[in-house]
């Protein structure tokens, strides 16, 4: 392909991108946003592999077939629930990408002078150091998301001074490499440095602050891509990369205004935060037990009901039952409506999308701040497996989640919660919602739950 004809293919997908992230901005159009990103990418990808700088088809075409199988294998298997991990685990590739790229660039290129070698010397540096932060960050944020690692803040004696250290040798590491002083051993001990930095950023980061990590990872594998572009010289690829590096960056800045926390707060690893230790399922007091019957009674009585979803009716996939309840219940003359918490579930926008997957119809669906000051003219509210995001000990300083806005449920004549025990949410704080006086507790899984209260209507 030549060359005028790659770099037109290369502005039709640079299009076709920008077209998908705005079609990523609503339920509506999300579908057409990722058919956009795909014909971008297979734009992409011809007119790159066309080009007359690549060679070894033999090599890309083997590489490509195996990882379009395991994408395909992942995609088809992979649980909603599990699609934070997914993500996470994909921005490590991004970052373990830009790590290899960056050492194969410096030793290809080592025969730049003047300028010209400041200037790549230093895109590889930032390269390396963005994408090693990225590669065991995300793998922090997998394990931290998959449970698989503790969720509570891992707080080091001094460790925003550690941060700071960090930076510092870095710093004077960039410029020893850039003058010339200490190439490969400079680059080497950098990207071991950046490896821990990046463990220990995410690492520090407290469950409850995980939805900013997630965008901002999303965010520092756009900016690792980018830098990727300039080792590359390749336009496309910068580009791209700076789309998907400000867009993170932008959805870090809402998940932080939703969580009322401080962005730089939270990038440098929840630097100032001071926070107590939590016995995270201490009861504090008594709760009262309800049933499905008892349910079924309270919502044939009430005019008002709202239904605030959590990560537990994403666990459960409890979401057909409650689109199904929810119709049932407006076929009876009641205003059912939903209230959604920005960080609820694992994924921003997860409980639209398994609400809009159960054909909720959107106009019944609003956003925390929608319909927070409702609560009080409220008869009956059914918290489906969200814990956190209906916590007010949030309102209480000390905690994890203080701070954090949440939705005022308690401030309904009654407030039901699904859930299997008594065990405190994500970010590991007891609820006294679960402990008021108009609050009653379904326990069980939420699916098998509402299944039974269906059958009692
Ligand atoms: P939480 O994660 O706080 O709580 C979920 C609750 O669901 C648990 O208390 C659990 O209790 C219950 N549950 C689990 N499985 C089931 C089941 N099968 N049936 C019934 N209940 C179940 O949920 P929220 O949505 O309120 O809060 C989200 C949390 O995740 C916040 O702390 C947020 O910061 C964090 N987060 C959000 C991200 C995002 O982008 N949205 C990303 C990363 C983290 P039990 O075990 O007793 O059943």
């Amino acid at each position: 392909m030549s060359q005028g004809l790659i770099t037109a293919a290369y502005i039709i997908a640079a299009i076709l991108f920008i077209g998908s992230l705005n079609g990523l901005s609503s339920q509506e159009s999300a579908k057409r946003g990722n058919i956009f990103g795909i014909i971008g990418m297979i734009i992409a990808v011809i007119a790159t592999i066309s080009s007359a700088q690549v060679s070894g088809m033999g090599y890309i075409t083997v590489a490509m077939a195996i990882g379009a199988g395991i994408g395909v294998r992942l995609a088809l298997k992979v649980e909603m629930t599990s699609m934070p991990e997914l993500i996470a685990v994909l921005h490590s590739f991004v970052g373990l990408a830009a790590v290899f790229i960056g050492f194969n660039s410096y030793l290809e290129h080592g025969m730049l002078i003047g300028v010209e070698k400041t200037i790549h010397d230093v895109e590889v540096f930032l390269g390396i150091f963005i994408g090693a932060v990225t590669f065991t960050g995300s793998i922090v944020a997998f394990g931290k998301l998959s449970g698989k690692i503790n969720s509570s803040p891992l707080n080091l004696p001094g460790k925003n001074w550690l941060n700071v250290a960090v930076l510092a040798a870095t710093s004077f590491l960039l410029i020893s490499f850039v003058s010339g002083d200490s190439g490969l051993f400079a680059l080497i001990v950098m990207t071991i440095i950046a490896l821990a930095f990046g463990w220990h950023l995410v690492a520090s980061i407290g469950g409850a602050d995980m939805p900013v990590v997630v965008s901002m990872l999303n965010s520092y594998s756009g900016w690792a891509a980018a830098a990727t572009g300039f080792m590359l010289s390749n336009d496309l690829l910068i580009i791209t990369g700076a789309l998907v590096g400000s867009s993170g960056a932008i959805l870090s800045y809402i998940m932080c205004k939703a969580m009322n926390r401080s962005f730089v707060s939270v990038i440098l690893g929840g630097f100032g935060a001071e926070v107590i230790a939590q016995d995270g399922d201490a009861e504090q007091g008594e709760h009262f037990e309800t049933s499905a019957q008892e349910v079924a009674d309270s919502l044939l009585a009430a005019k008002n009901v709202i239904i605030v979803p959590g990560y537990g009716m994403a666990v459960a996939q409890a979401q057909y039952p409650v689109a199904e309840l929810t119709k049932k219940l407006r076929a009876k003359g009641k205003n059912v409506r939903f209230g959604i918490h920005p960080v609820a579930g694992r994924l921003p926008g997860h409980m639209n999308v398994l609400l809009a997957e159960a054909k909720v119809p959107y106009d019944i669906v609003l956003e925390m701040d929608e319909i927070n000051e409702d609560f009080p003219d409220t008869d009956v509210v059914l918290v489906i497996g969200a814990n956190d995001t209906v916590n007010p000990a949030a309102n209480e300083p000390g905690t994890p989640i203080s701070g954090m806005p949440v939705l005022h449920v308690w401030e309904a004549d009654k407030v039901v919660v699904f859930k299997r025990s008594m065990a405190s949410g994500y970010a590991g704080v007891q609820n006294p919602l679960f402990f008021k006086e108009n609050s009653e507790m379904l326990f069980g899984d939420a699916k098998s739950s509402v299944d039974a209260i269906l059958a009692n209507i």
